[in-house]
């Protein structure tokens, strides 16, 4: 009988335990030993829970305090020399590469955070410095594998491997790899004393576009890596997508197993019917889908295991990826009716899924089955969600309703009259800080304490402080601050038909940060305003305008959980449709500046660039373009983006054709503004001058000079001042004063132009 497994586990915890549990620590409610005690007994209880499920590997060192790429960070010693330098303990110097740190000791800006490959999920991107000399200086994963093992849990000690990791880290790498390499070969070696049989070294990186030199770097460290070997067996565990480029070569190197997704990998499944799989090795199926939570389908998944089974000896069942980019348990789901639960597996439901798999894998007779035929039922309930008038309006869709008129440099002269800005306007993202009490509002309101009528008056004041603070700290474009939002997509979720959103679905996004992701059930229409209502009450307060502020439908649809029986360009369609009626809802009530975040535009592009415009660019930027080509050449739309590595998509951004975009920059040392002007970018832009994921306070001089730096690249007429992001997560004061600092930075630079 095969065996089972999963890559890796979400670590947060069924209720969020290790995310409170860190903010305590953050604000210095426990110490260093509770946190660590804490998280071990969280750790302890998810590999109990594995164990009670019949999970035959269960993976230990996935988990993380907050990102697993920063842990492998610190177990290579890569501390740049800036966080070593400030003296902390252990503990805080990785929290200190993580956020940022401000404090008696100096004041260290965060690493660079990035998107994990295609998922929302956030890595801190490590930097290699010339003191780097990657030796081991960190045990967390031999401790982590012994406290397993005192449990008696028969672990699979998981790791980030050398290639990932050298490919995802910042600095001159190549240099590195002898280093890497060994330092590797003494983990795989310290592990397999300690008694470790299967090690999963994670190389998702192999599933990007692999050049002859990545190939190369990608043999020299493994011939090295794999040399520390007996006892134990090393997979080589890949994920979000196949590993074309380096299949055969793979196959012939000292890994005992393998590892293939074969729910983003497209091509995996024909990777093995041409070349094999090598005799004596172990495959290991990702067919339960690590990122998408619909109930598997067992009408693939078991022929498709069957097929496999003729190449491939040795089979273990396993998941295309880490659970990590699915909530924990639908048992939080108490709200939430059985007619939609039943379509449903989330992390713990998705380990009752790799039992049964197991189970019926090599029954012959699978398919009477009851538990078969129960799955085959349900299938035929979710084809008959359509809804008849939305997919006609967008079969109806023309090249007109996708064009605006006329061109950008034209709408640019009329809304200069129209809207008198100063030059370098400054303004901010859409969201300000999400204090306590606005959460307490909320959740009076969930729980029934308050009523509507109240709710809506008491978001009201917060709105007019907000909007007050605003006028205050002197910005030129104002926001109603969304405090009547928990979330940028969740908020639009609910607010349209087609969408289901849970109650405690929670995703880890970077950190201590996790998302609540609707669920797109059926096809997507308004029927309602939406936030017309709160931004017409903004906008009656003040002479300065207020930006409309509303989700696009890229980002609605990437931060949701998509069918997966409907292609992405007409969810994309439906949802743009939707919110273009709120765009001209907003522009009839008189707004005239409307944003439209884009915020995770960039996060699906496929990770191959032959598949970009076909598969992803094409139908997202019409999207887009579909919510606002109908608005007056007046009316200025915004966008927003986060993470700025958009140099290779610039001219698909441009595109876009909106007015003005803004986006992160701070963190990446502004040399996207290079790139603007290199590619002669049309869109006015706001780089962001500071980072807000961090509660460090921008200095005026530092924010002056980077506004200097953008003006050598930015025209005077295209610059914004914004910070990088929505304030939400951010503390009052650090934001009160840092915005006072952007606004005096701008009136400084502007009395020089
Ligand atoms: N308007 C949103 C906010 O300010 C944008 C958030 C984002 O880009 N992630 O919160
Ligand atoms: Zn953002």
């Amino acid at each position: 009988m095969s065996l089972n497994t999963v890559v890796g586990f979400p670590r947060i915890g069924s209720q969020r335990e290790l995310k409170f549990l860190i903010e305590d620590y953050f604000q210095g409610k426990i110490g260093q030993k509770e946190l660590t005690q804490k998280a071990a007994e969280l750790r302890a209880a998810q590999w109990r829970l594995l164990e009670q499920k019949g999970v035959d590997l269960i993976p230990c060192g996935d988990f993380s305090l907050y990102d697993g790429m920063l842990d492998t960070a610190v177990m290579l010693g890569a501390v740049p020399a800036e966080y070593k330098e400030l003296g902390l303990s252990g503990l805080d110097t990785y929290f200190a590469m993580a956020r940022g740190y401000q404090g008696p000791r100096g004041d260290v800006k965060a690493l660079p955070m990035r998107k994990w490959f295609n998922t929302n999920y956030h890595y801190i991107a490590p930097s290699l410095d010339s003191v780097f000399s990657a030796a081991l200086s960190d045990d967390a994963i031999f401790e982590t594998y012994a406290q397993a093992r005192s449990m008696h849990i028969g672990v699979k000690p998981v790791v980030i491997g050398p290639y990932t990791f050298l490919k995802l880290a910042d600095g001159s790498k190549e240099q590195f790899v002898p280093q890497i390499a060994e330092a590797y070969r003494n983990i795989v070696e310290r592990l397999e004393r300690l008694g470790a049989e299967w090690i999963q070294i994670d190389e998702p990186a192999l599933v990007l576009d692999l050049s002859d030199e990545d190939k190369a770097v990608f043999k020299s460290l493994y011939q090295t890596v794999l040399s520390a070997k007996k006892r134990s067996k090393a997979l080589l565990q890949t994920y979000f997508g196949d590993i074309r480029d380096i299949y055969e070569e793979a196959c012939g190197m000292g890994f005992d197993g393998i590892g293939l997704d074969f729910v983003d990998g497209k091509q995996s499944l024909a990777l093995v019917k041409q070349h094999g799989f090598p005799k004596g090795k172990t495959l290991f199926a990702g067919v339960v889908n690590g990122r998408n939570i619909w109930r598997n389908d067992y009408s693939k998944t078991l022929p498709l295991l069957n097929e496999l089974a003729r190449d491939a000896d040795d089979i273990v069942i396993s998941t295309s990826c880490s659970l990590l980019h699915v909530p924990y348990t639908l048992d939080n789901e108490t709200a939430m009716e059985e007619r939609y639960r039943r379509h449903f597996a989330f992390a713990q439901e998705k380990l009752d899924e790799l039992g049964e798999i197991k189970r019926l894998f090599g029954d012959e007779n699978f398919r009477q089955s009851d538990i078969y035929i129960r799955r085959e039922t349900l299938k035929k309930e979710k084809q008959q969600l359509a809804d008849r008038d939305v997919r006609i309006a967008v079969s109806r869709l023309s090249d007109n309703d996708f064009k605006r008129s006329p061109d950008i440099a034209e709408r640019a002269k009329i809304q200069r009259t129209v809207l008198n800005l100063p030059p370098l306007p400054t303004t901010t993202i859409g969201s300000f800080p999400q204090t306590k009490e606005v959460k307490a509002l909320r959740s009076s309101l969930k729980k029934g304490e308050i009523g509507e009528k109240e709710y809506e008056m008491k978001i009201k004041e917060k709105i007019a402080e907000c909007v007050a603070l605003q006028e205050h700290i002197g910005l030129d474009v104002l926001v109603h601050g969304e405090f009547e939002r928990n979330d940028m997509v969740e908020y639009f979720g609910e607010n349209l038909d087609g969408f289901l959103f849970t109650q405690k679905a929670w995703v880890q996004s970077y950190g201590t940060r996790c998302v609540k992701p609707p669920i797109v059930w059926g096809d997507i229409k308004r029927t309602k305003p939406i936030t017309v209502g709160y931004i017409s009450y903004a906008q009656s307060l003040t002479k300065k305008p207020v930006k409309g502020m509303l989700t696009g439908p890229v980002t609605i649809l990437n931060w949701s959980f998509p069918r997966e029986d409907v292609p992405p360009k007409e969810t994309a369609f439906q949802i743009a449709l939707a919110i273009r009626e709120e765009v001209l809802a907003l522009e009839a009530a008189g707004i005239r500046i409307i944003q439209v975040d884009e915020a995770a535009l960039k996060e699906k592009l496929p990770l191959r660039k032959q598949d970009w415009h076909k598969e992803y660019l094409n139908w997202a930027v019409a999207a887009f373009r579909l919510v606002h080509a109908s608005v007056k050449p007046e009316t200025q739309i915004h966008t927003h983006m986060c993470y700025s590595e958009f140099d290779d998509i610039i001219s698909d951004i441009d595109d876009m054709d909106a007015d003005v975009i803004t986006f992160e920059a701070a963190r990446s040392n502004l040399s996207i503004v290079e790139t603007l002007r290199k590619a002669d970018f049309k869109t006015a832009a706001g780089p962001g001058v500071y980072d807000i994921h961090s509660p460090r306070v921008p200095s005026v001089k530092e924010i002056v000079q980077a506004l200097k730096r953008m003006l050598k690249n930015i025209p005077k007429e295209k610059l914004w001042v914004n910070p990088d992001c929505g304030l939400k997560t951010r503390g009052s004061e650090e934001t009160v004063k840092s915005l006072i600092h952007l606004v005096e930075a701008a009136k400084e630079v502007r009395a020089g132009l």
